[in-house]
């Protein structure tokens, strides 16, 4: 059986990844009007866009260069929250369809099914829980030259 994700999913957390919403495809699913699954409602299937992976707090200027190349990258930003900081990457699921329902529903993995939409992209971007926010290098160039007083490009690896 095919479902969205969030439709049976035990309501035991947030999914720990992010998406910056105006850079994400627009995904058209078949919206029910008689559904009254959120899920069911839910025109975007936003959770299924993006991925993210956890990162060691940057802290040297070094870590902030690495920082830098990954979002230079299209398609690739980086956010602090109050699990601390991620990377994160534009990238549509295989197993989405068309229709926005999960291809793979029965062998979806785990984190798609501790998914929980009680509050999700759906209610509001998820950036708005973000404590920093870099969807690009200019965001994050600026960040680094206020966090640092004497920032210079081409900081060099430390030793
Ligand atoms: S974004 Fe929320 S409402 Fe939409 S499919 Fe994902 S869990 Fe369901
Ligand atoms: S496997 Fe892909 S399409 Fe299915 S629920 Fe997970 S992220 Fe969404």
């Amino acid at each position: 059986m095919k479902n969205k994700i969030g439709q049976v999913l035990p309501t035991t957390q947030r999914l720990d990844i992010a998406m910056e919403t105006e850079s994400f495809p627009n995904i058209e699913t078949d919206r029910n009007p008689e559904s009254s699954s959120k899920c069911g409602l839910c025109t975007q299937s936003t959770c299924c866009t993006y991925v993210t992976q956890q990162i060691d707090t940057p802290r040297s200027k070094y870590d902030f260069e690495i920082l830098l190349w990954q979002v230079s990258h299209r398609g690739v930003g980086a956010y602090k929250d109050d699990d601390g900081w991620f990377v994160m990457f534009d990238a549509v699921c295989n197993h989405l369809e068309a229709d926005g329902y999960c291809g793979i529903y029965e062998d979806r993995p785990t984190i798609c099914r501790s998914h929980d939409n009680d509050f999700c992209e759906y209610d509001a971007p998820a950036e708005d829980g973000f404590k920093l926010y870099f969807p690009d290098y200019p965001s994050l160039l600026a960040y680094c030259k206020k966090r640092f007083k004497k920032w210079s490009t081409g900081n060099p690896r430390p030793g």
